[in-house]
């Protein structure tokens, strides 16, 4: 190739192209349509802000228009209001501020940018939580995400990246010994068969079909880099390259929250120490404790959940206003966005950030308590009146 070509070509790297785009286009004639949109993004960006944003980018060039296109293709319910935006990398929460900053505040209750964040991964703060009755608590389970620095997050992260994560999420984890002692399976080496078992069964994460997935561009290159480490009975597992860079879950069957929240913060500090002693710290700040691709897990990340059974109180006039009241929200068994079976919930915190990790699965624990109470008591064709509680 002579020189001029590759002068001329050189040109025409990422940034110029850019750079050109935004000379031909306006921001006018670039704006997306959010006139029928119900999520926090769309409620924010308007044009003034659109065409400030345009201006910028990360460093490792993630844009406004990758930030919004999940919320721009999924138009959202004014009843269930998602997000409508993610995070391409760390920086995303810094330059694209002016639109995260009142989006995180929308939904996380207020959270202003001045606020911190507190961090308590201490099992030994959690009062009781090991005996929730498993005659109504089929499972315990507690989730969170964990992104590590240097690397783009799901959204935005280059196919190479993405597996110098898987193997270095691989490597670290093998060395876990004892009852975390456990195995990596790469979804690429898994029959559809074995895939759809552990599905079934709640371990695994679902088939990439989600929206969010899908409009965030984290669904790319499906199933490569993607796979779930789990112990021998299944009790510690980590998802890697869903959502998140990681997420790491304890679970098990029967009402023992405070075993399951005791193992989730053992296994996680020894993945966070092991992740370090690679040299990669997990991405954190004191304002948004640990970041993670979609504003709504900023914080703890941390979701604690029960599968339990509610046949009478979820049929109850007020259920809705108790969980309201509790900070507790439900999903059906399967997951986000189904429907509950026989009665049976996934009952968690509603809260990421602003508690720190040992006050929501309190919460959890408590409010699962009184629950039951209420349940028990409607059994016995009694008022559960004087058990409404107030607003935490
Ligand atoms: P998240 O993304 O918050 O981890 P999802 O609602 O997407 O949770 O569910 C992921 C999987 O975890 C699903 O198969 C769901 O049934 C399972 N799951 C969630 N909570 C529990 C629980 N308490 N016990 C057993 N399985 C659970
Ligand atoms: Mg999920």
């Amino acid at each position: 190739m002579s020189d001029n070509i590759q002068n001329i070509l050189s040109l025409f790297s990422s940034d110029s192209v850019a750079q050109l785009t935004l000379k031909r286009l306006s921001a006018e004639e670039e704006f997306p349509d959010l006139s029928r949109h119900h999520n926090h993004m769309a409620s924010v960006l308007n044009l003034d802000l659109y065409r400030r944003l345009r201006q910028r980018a990360t460093p490792s060039g993630f844009t406004i228009d990758g930030v919004i296109q999940t919320g721009v293709d999924n138009p959202g319910h004014p009843y269930i209001m998602t997000v409508g935006c993610v995070a391409g990398d760390e920086e995303t929460y810094d330059v694209f501020g002016d639109l995260l900053n009142p989006v995180i505040q929308d939904r996380h209750g207020g959270y202003k940018p001045t606020d911190k964040h507190k961090t308590d991964l201490n099992p030994d703060h959690l009062k009781g939580g090991d005996d929730l009755d498993p005659n109504y608590v089929l499972s315990s389970r507690v989730r969170t995400g964990r992104s590590i620095r240097g690397f783009c997050l799901p959204p935005h992260c280059s196919r190479g990246e993405r597996r110098a994560v898987e193997k270095l999420s691989n490597e670290a984890l093998a060395s876990l010994t004892g009852d975390l002692k456990g195995k990596y399976y790469a979804l690429k080496n898994m029959t559809e068969a074995e895939q759809q078992q552990l599905i079934d069964d709640h371990f695994l994460f679902d088939k990439p079909v989600s929206p969010l997935l899908l409009a965030s561009g984290m669904a790319r290159d499906w199933p490569d880099a993607r796979g779930i480490w789990h112990n021998d009975n299944k009790t510690f597992l980590v998802w890697v390259n869903e959502e998140d860079h990681l997420r790491v879950i304890s679970m098990q069957k029967g009402g023992n929250m405070r075993e399951v929240f005791t193992r989730f913060c053992t296994g996680l500090t020894k993945i966070e120490n092991l992740f370090k002693e690679r040299g990669h710290a997990f991405m954190w700040n004191e304002h948004l404790g640990y970041i993670l691709t979609c504003p709504s897990n900023l914080g703890t990340g941390l979701r604690a959940g029960v599968h339990v059974k509610l046949p009478k109180m979820s049929k109850h006039a007020k259920f809705e206003e108790v969980l309201k009241r509790l900070r507790l929200q439900k999903r059906g068994t399967g997951g986000v966005d189904t429907a509950a079976v026989g009665g049976v919930f996934d009952i968690s915190n509603a809260d990421r950030l602003g508690f720190s990790e040992v006050e929501l699965v309190q919460m959890v624990v408590d409010g699962i308590k009184l629950l039951i109470e209420m349940e028990k008591r409607l059994e016995k064709g009694q008022s559960v009146d004087d058990l409404i509680p107030a607003q935490k």
